[in-house]
């Protein structure tokens, strides 16, 4: 596991993208930094259910407990809660002609996918979230 949250201040010709860039995998660099999503069913994290936390691949930041995994059949990850609110951002997202919340990492703004309203109790809510997206960090 690598944790990528420092920023290298000495070396001032490079921007932040590009050490995004250098810091993570071109598919890390795609979907954390550009927003995209992984193929459904694709990611290693979808039929995972060891006990532990996921974690911000780019930074290393807390995000969901495996207590709160569930099997959406979505072929994404999902939870139905985030470890503690203040690790998340929530963007309205319009794309696609359609709104929806996206979720990112309130650390370093690296995207992780969209929370909807149609998950199971007790919140209500399925935070869906590529796999690529994430670290795991076993109890
Ligand atoms: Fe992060």
């Amino acid at each position: 596991m690598t944790l990528l949250g420092s920023t290298n201040t000495e070396n001032k010709m490079s921007s932040p993208q590009d050490e995004w860039k250098n810091k993570l995998t071109p598919e890390q660099y795609k979907i954390c930094r550009l927003g995209g999503t992984e193929s459904p069913f694709s990611g290693k994290y979808n039929k995972h259910y060891e006990k532990g936390s996921y974690i911000c691949v780019a930074c290393g930041q807390e995000l969901f407990s495996s207590t709160t995994k569930f099997d959406s059949g979505s072929g994404w990850p999902s939870f139905t809660d985030v470890m503690n609110s203040k690790n998340v951002k929530l963007i309205d997202d319009y794309s696609y002609n359609m709104h929806r919340v996206e979720v990112q990492c309130s650390k370093c703004n690296s995207h992780l996918g969209h929370v909807f309203d149609d998950g199971p109790p007790p919140t209500g809510k399925r935070w869906c979230i590529n796999s690529v997206s994430l670290d795991f960090k076993p109890l």
